[in-house]
């Protein structure tokens, strides 16, 4: 599907859901350059990856030669990673530790700024997936905010594939909600206009725009 029909639908849901502006986030992980460049030309410039390495590998290069990109990270980042993350990602949508947010604080503190941050909720607490437990996001994110002072701007989840997901966009908007947080990082290809209707302000969304993925390491 082209660049234009995904925005396309992301506002005819939005503007029937009423709701204020959406942000598309391109997830590009394990795409070709070619794909990516494509969208690129069409004028596209927010993109998210789940892997540092991977996005290390081809990113820099990507904002050479396009100005303006704003880069999305939306899987698991190890504290060994992290000072590469910060080098790369201009937003981060998985915090999710207290020993994350610890050293981010303190590499916050070095470089003297820190992205914006989403926690990530894992809202069907779901033994393999990241993120923390919906009764433990308060404190998490007060302690994000208080003992860290860290920018937390949001809040994010990923679903269970097995599931329907409207009661974990549902979960995740409250738990928003009552921290003050307006960002809503929900909603892929399969859910994307759902998840404007409960809310979301960050959709995530793949394979609808890029075409099926191919599998790590053979990208
Ligand atoms: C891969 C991925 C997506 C995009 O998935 P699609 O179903 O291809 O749209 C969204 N969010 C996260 C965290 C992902 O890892």
């Amino acid at each position: 599907m082209s660049l234009a029909d995904i925005l396309d639908r992301i506002d005819r849901a939005r503007r029937a859901a009423g709701a204020g502006p959406v942000t598309l986030v391109a997830v590009s992980k394990t795409q070709p350059l070619e794909r990516i460049e494509a969208v690129l030309q069409d004028g596209h410039r927010v993109f998210g990856e789940n892997r540092v390495q991977e996005a290390a590998s081809r990113w820099p290069g990507l904002r050479a030669r396009h100005p303006g990109i704003e880069l999305h990270l939306i899987g698991p980042l190890q504290t060994n990673k992290l000072r590469q993350a910060l080098d790369l990602f201009d937003v981060i949508q998985t915090l999710d530790r207290d020993r994350l947010a610890r050293k981010l604080a303190d590499e916050a503190q070095a470089r003297g700024r820190c992205p914006p941050l989403f926690v990530q909720v894992n809202t069907g607490a779901e033994p393999q997936k990241a993120g923390v437990l919906p009764e433990e996001a308060d404190d998490f994110i007060t302690r994000c905010r208080e003992v860290y002072a860290l920018p937390v701007i949001g809040v994010m989840a990923i679903p269970p594939l097995d599931e329907p997901p409207v009661p974990h966009f549902r979960l995740l908007r409250e738990i928003g909600a009552r921290n003050g947080l307006e960002k809503l990082s929900m909603g892929m290809s399969a859910d994307f206009e759902l998840a404007i209707a409960e809310g979301a302000t960050h959709v995530r969304v793949g394979s609808a725009l890029f075409g099926a993925r191919l599998p790590h390491g053979q990208g």
